[in-house]
């Protein structure tokens, strides 16, 4: 991508109403546009990491044989009025509207109901399960607060998952690969060293379920961990009593602040039962199934991502996740010449800064945006027959010649 041919600009001060330092640093370098609090815009850059966010994710998704679909957002309350959630008794962070013809309309803020209901045309015999069904969708929830950027949103990007089974050993056994999927996941994104499997509170059919914490100065969620970080505990049920279960009553723990990036939950009966998702068994009886959902907050992920590693000059992303992976700058007549010859060909992986700035402004903005390597091809590096090379992360130069970065990178 060239700089000089893209509507975005970057800013050197964030907006004034803007408090997170994702929300400030991302809107400064030109990856988001806020609309409102809580309700953000993905400019190029920005949609660039989502897109990159949810490869990651769905490749290891679809290796543990999920399938992807997409749901509507616009939700028909029938379902919900049989699990007793459209009151806002019990959920309060609805968005409801009136439809034209009459009656009343939500805006999906999760979507166990109608995946469930949805689901009871399609599934009839022990033979049409298991099933693993995901999407990567916009959820809306009336938060009160929505103070952190795009870390909690009015409107977010959510990978939900849904599993459904025959037996509980069924759900456990896969229950279990979906944690180790996450790990990859995580590792993946370069958050593994800093994100947690944390025990937090179940339901009425599971004593726990579990959230994925990051360790982050500005999460939410108040966490205790372990010396290790082998046991992680959300403060709802860091109790006694639950350490006890855990034979972790002698162990010493300390508070720290967790951002939630993920959280998978083994639900049994608690939808399929109320919505009447059942199945003929092997022995011809019917049966309600087992069923399990695995969230992901995406747009949530990449303000973690991006308040955890950033700097004092900007953004630090790591290579899975950053927009694109070079930083081009040409200084000169032969140094820019030289880069365009680079570029042709290059447009997926580097971004050309030929705006006609000076090269001061250029390196500033390199930094705020964050890739990870910069290149700089001047008249006088020309004459050596070399590109300067940055990295991001370490700050580190070296020069390389120009025959290995055409060949290289
Ligand atoms: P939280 O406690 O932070 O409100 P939650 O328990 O309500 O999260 P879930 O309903 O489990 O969240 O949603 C799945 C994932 O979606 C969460 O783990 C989180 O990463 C993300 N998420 C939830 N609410 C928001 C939000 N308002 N904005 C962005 N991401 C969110
Ligand atoms: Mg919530």
């Amino acid at each position: 991508m060239r700089l000089s041919k893209t509507f975005i600009k970057t800013l050197r001060e964030a907006p004034k109403d803007e408090v997170a330092k994702n929300g400030a640093l991302l809107t400064r370098a030109g990856y988001i546009h806020k609309e409102m609090a809580g309700v953000y815009d993905y400019l190029p850059l920005g949609l660039r990491v989502i897109e990159n966010i949810k490869k990651i994710i769905r490749e290891e998704l679809n290796s543990i044989g999920c399938e992807e679909i997409s749901m509507t957002a616009l939700q028909n309350p029938e379902p919900w009025e049989k699990t007793g959630r459209f009151s806002d008794q019990e959920v309060d962070i609805w968005f409801k509207t009136e439809l034209a013809s009459g009656g009343e309309l939500g805006l999906a803020p999760t979507h166990e109901e109608p995946i469930t209901e949805m689901l009871k045309s399609y599934v009839s015999s022990y033979k049409d399960l298991p099933l693993y069904v995901y999407q990567f969708q916009t959820k809306f929830r009336n938060e009160l607060r929505a103070k952190s950027g795009i870390l909690r949103g009015r409107e977010f990007l959510m990978k939900d998952l849904y599993s459904f089974h025959a037996t509980e050993e069924d759900l456990d056994r896969f229950y279990a690969e979906v944690e180790e999927a996450y790990r990859r996941i995580f590792d993946r994104l370069g958050i593994g060293d800093c994100t947690h499997e944390t025990f937090a509170s179940g339901g009425i059919f599971s004593k726990y379920s579990h959230e994925f914490q990051t360790v982050l100065p500005v999460g939410e969620d108040t966490i205790y961990h372990n010396a290790d970080y082998s046991i992680v505990l959300n403060k709802e049920v860091f109790n006694d009593e639950v350490l006890t279960d855990l034979g972790a009553k002698d162990e010493k723990f300390e508070e720290t602040a967790g951002a939630e990036v993920g959280n998978i939950f083994k639900l049994k009966y608690k939808y399929s039962e109320p919505l009447g998702l059942k199945f003929i068994d092997e022995d011809n009886t019917q049966k309600i199934v087992y069923m399990g959902c695995y969230g992901i907050g995406v747009s949530r992920l990449m303000g973690v991502i991006a308040e955890k590693f950033a700097d004092n000059k900007g953004l630090v992303w790591p290579e899975s996740v950053a927009p694109f992976k070079y930083y081009l700058v040409g200084i000169g007549d032969e140094g820019v010449k030289k880069c365009e010859e680079f570029y042709s060909g290059r447009e997926d992986t580097v971004l050309f800064d030929d705006r006609d700035k000076r090269p001061g402004e250029k390196f500033a903005d390199s930094e705020l945006i964050g890739l990870p390597t910069r290149i700089v091809i001047s008249d006088k590096t020309l004459a050596d027959g070399v590109a300067e090379i940055t990295d991001r992360k370490t700050g580190e130069q070296r020069m390389m010649s120009i025959a290995e970065l055409f060949e290289k990178f």
